[in-house]
């Protein structure tokens, strides 16, 4: 924990000068390079957070650096009045790599999700024919989709919602991974489901298996449009292309976000059947900078580097390895481990410590991680990470949880 005075005076520029919405780990970082980060002194630190996600690929992955650079050195920016020779080609590639039909795209997750919700709600009118402003969406306790004021309306998190009204309606809360309890939910006013097949933010929550082909069922038997937000698990973090892959279940509508810009500009997008989002029709929804050129360039390197397939190999392979070494910390204070692929989230006993002494007691190490809530640790590192590099963070988790 060498400090020169350049990591704290750093740090109190953030706290004067930047709106206090965050509570970062004490590290600075300055350079990065796949799996690792460096701080201003010069210290390395094994990143296992990814960025939320949104470094799949780890930092400046060699391709999609390039795609960045060549797109910076030709066109920028064009707005959507015009073409542009990039925005095409992405959505097709990246309809094709998710077997979807059509493309909307955005620039954060939180748009991508506030593009589906006005998606459902207009098909609900138009094409289902649910009377004029009565739509409903259906989504689960403890979600995260984001941060604008109709996201937060139906957030369950008292952090992120309150004193944030007055608030969307139209939104019914049900306990998330109960498929009955969507069922009984749905009525004559639903437009659509919309979940994350697994929640991130919850803490890496995964419900039983079959819940998601029921919650299909549910939906495809009532005219209702599942949407699943993928922002965090899609691309590749747990194993496949999306996470409800793994449950053999097709959503009507994905949205993605974080690892789509591959850490180096925000792209987001929805992507789904065409006569859902076709209900779009010119000037009735947009972005000044979604779809711009060089998102789509690196966009589109995104879906190159997905389209060969090895990185959800990584993740499935190297995931299973990072899970049976987590395991082994069960009852060393550990007290349960959830996940899927490169992705776990670790409770921490109640009589050990909190989260954040662990990240701390963690970045000490030489790890960086983050809590969510009060006792889950987050775990996601680049899916470039190698086995001996995973070995070296849960065998400092280890010393952690002991320190
Ligand atoms: C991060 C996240 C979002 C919001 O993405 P932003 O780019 O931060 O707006 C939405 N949904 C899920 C599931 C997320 O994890």
């Amino acid at each position: 924990m060498a400090d020169n005075g350049r990591t704290s005076s750093i740090i109190a520029l953030d706290e004067q000068w930047g709106a206090h919405n965050y509570h970062p780990l004490p590290v600075v970082i300055s350079e990065a390079e796949g799996a690792w980060v460096t701080d201003v002194d010069g210290k390395r630190y094994l990143d296992f957070l990814s960025g939320y996600s949104a470094l799949n690929f780890g930092h400046r992955h060699p391709a999609l650096v390039q795609a960045a650079h060549e797109q910076i050195d030709r066109l920028t920016l064009t707005s959507r009045a015009f073409h542009n020779d990039q925005f095409g080609a992405f959505c097709e590639e990246l309809a094709e790599l998710t077997g979807t039909e059509m493309v909307l795209t955005m620039n954060t997750g939180a748009e991508a999700v506030e593009s589906a919700i006005k998606v459902a709600r207009k098909w609900a009118y138009e094409v289902k024919g649910v009377a004029f402003d009565s739509a409903e969406i259906i989504v689960a306790t403890n979600n995260f989709h984001g941060r604008t004021t109709t996201i937060v309306s139906f957030s369950d998190d008292p952090v992120a919602h309150d004193n944030y009204g007055p608030f969307t309606p139209g939104f019914v809360t049900v306990p998330y991974g109960d498929a009955q309890a969507v069922r009984d939910a749905i009525g004559p006013n639903t437009a659509a489901v919309l979940m994350e097949p697994i929640q991130g933010e919850a803490g890496v929550v995964v419900p039983s298996p079959g819940f998601w082909a029921d919650v299909r069922e549910a939906c495809t038997e009532n005219d209702v449009l599942l949407i699943a937000d993928e922002v965090q698990s899609g691309l590749a973090r747990t194993g496949e292309i999306f996470a409800l892959d793994h449950e053999g279940v097709r959503a009507d509508l994905y949205t993605l976000g974080k690892a789509l810009g591959g850490g180096i500009v925000p792209v987001a997008a929805v992507v789904g059947r065409a006569d859902v989002l076709g209900v779009l029709k010119p000037g009735q929804h947009g972005s000044t900078f979604g779809g711009y050129p060089v998102a789509c360039a690196v966009g589109r390197g995104v879906v190159e580097l997905l389209r060969t397939g090895e990185f959800q190999e990584r993740s499935r392979e190297l995931g299973a390895h990072l899970h049976e070494r987590l395991g082994e910390l069960s009852g060393q204070g550990v007290a349960e481990v959830r996940g899927r692929g490169l992705w776990a989230g670790v409770d921490i006993d109640l009589l050990a410590k909190t989260g954040r002494e662990v990240s701390m007691a963690l970045r000490d190490e030489g790890v960086l991680c983050k809590e969510t809530h009060e006792r889950t640790l987050r775990m996601a590192p680049p899916l470039v990470i190698t086995r001996d590099e995973i070995d070296h963070a849960v065998d400092a988790l280890g010393r952690a949880l002991k320190a």
